[in-house]
């Protein structure tokens, strides 16, 4: 009950459903009429040691093939053939059921997936059809059980050979899905890690230039107004200078957690250069940009930032610039830019408009 158990799930996993089994069954031609002629098989041909010595032939004839030969080479020889034995003991015998299908399919795959080429396979079917064609012939049967009995081999040889290509097929097929989700899956984390800034996790620059294309190109349909702000931070050579670059980094990291709290959920912030950070601000107008650059500006003059047992004064100078017609990512953020440097001029800490 239990190997019928995991008989079954090769054929589910594989999606090779009762239906399926049953057309196969057509497809060959066997039919319940059969089953006595297997019966009369294993009686008459295959009984005793005749399976045993078949199959003692099969092996002497494809070890003469250099590269079955070396395949085999790593195998446990006498393990290989008493399941060569078994399996031709069991040839044809319920081959009707899904058990029957589970035990061939099972053969196929352990071929596929040790790499026997299909090719060497599928002849050593043929091959092993032949000595048992040799052994029919030797059994002295009356003619048309003879007849029947070569019919029925063939058939039940052409179900195996058509069960191993499918299985192969099917098994190829499998692992290819496999690497493909497994491509998938990198190529998303790709993606994530070239849209993401990795010291402060807002957007990159990469991230930010499609994102900033995207707003323009739905501002212009729209015709909703877009702001863009270049945030960068003063004097920040000094904080490097007087701390180290460690505690440079961790300011950076707070000042990018402060802009994105001073923001809306839907505004975007990326930082677009070493100590230059970019706002996104859609459907917004200059009136409520200048106000969410004054936010900004607040929360990080307000409260000097805690780093590396260091408290540091931060302040922020911005540039603001509204879209217009015509725009695209780089006019917009060279406006924005030179704003941002006239608040340099203007002493820093402060917000100027293009
Ligand atoms: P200004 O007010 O004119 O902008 O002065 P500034 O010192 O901020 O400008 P400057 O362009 O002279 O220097 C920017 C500094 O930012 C220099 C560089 O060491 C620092 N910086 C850039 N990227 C990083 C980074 O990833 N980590 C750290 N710690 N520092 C960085
Ligand atoms: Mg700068
Ligand atoms: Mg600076």
């Amino acid at each position: 009950m239990a190997a019928a158990d995991t008989a079954t799930t090769l054929c589910d996993q594989f999606g090779l459903d009762a239906a399926w089994r049953a057309a196969q069954l057509a497809l060959v031609d066997l039919a319940a009429a059969d089953h006595p002629r297997v019966e009369l098989l294993h009686e008459r041909v295959l009984g005793g040691d005749s399976a045993v010595s078949i199959i003692d032939d099969f092996y002497v004839h494809l070890l003469k093939n250099g590269q079955a030969a070396r395949l085999l080479a790593s195998f446990d020889m006498d393990r290989l053939k008493k399941l060569q034995v078994g399996h031709l003991r069991t040839l044809g015998r319920d081959f009707d059921s899904a058990a029957y299908f589970e035990a061939r399919l099972r053969v196929g795959i352990a071929h596929a997936r040790v790499g026997v080429p299909l090719g060497l396979y599928l002849a050593a079917f043929g091959y092993l059809q032949v000595l048992v064609l040799y052994e029919i012939e030797a059994a002295g049967l009356a003619g048309d059980e003879r007849q029947a009995l070569v019919e029925l081999v063939v058939k039940l040889n052409t179900l195996d050979v058509t069960l191993a290509a499918e299985v192969y097929h099917r098994t190829r097929v499998q692992d290819l899905q496999r690497s493909v989700r497994q491509l998938e899956h990198e190529r998303r984390q790709l993606r994530d890690q070239l849209q993401q800034d990795a010291l402060t996790g807002v957007s990159s620059r990469v991230g930010l230039l499609e994102e900033i294309g995207r707003a323009l190109d739905a501002a212009l349909r729209t015709g909703q107004p877009l702001c863009l702000i270049m945030a960068d931070l003063d004097h920040f050579k000094q904080v490097n200078d007087t701390h180290g670059h460690a505690v440079g980094d961790a300011v950076l990291r707070e000042v990018a957690g402060r802009i994105k709290a001073a923001l809306r959920e839907f505004d975007l912030v990326g930082r677009y250069g070493g100590e230059e950070f970019v706002i996104l601000l859609e459907n917004t107008s200059l009136h409520t940009a200048r106000q969410v650059a004054e936010r900004v500006r607040r929360r990080i003059a307000d409260q000097p930032v805690k780093a590396g047992g260091h408290l540091i004064d931060i302040t922020l100078s911005q540039g603001l610039a509204l879209a217009s017609p015509g725009d695209d990512p780089d006019s917009l953020l060279a406006r924005a830019d030179q704003a941002m440097y006239r608040a340099k001029q203007a002493g820093r800490n402060c917000i100027a408009e293009a």
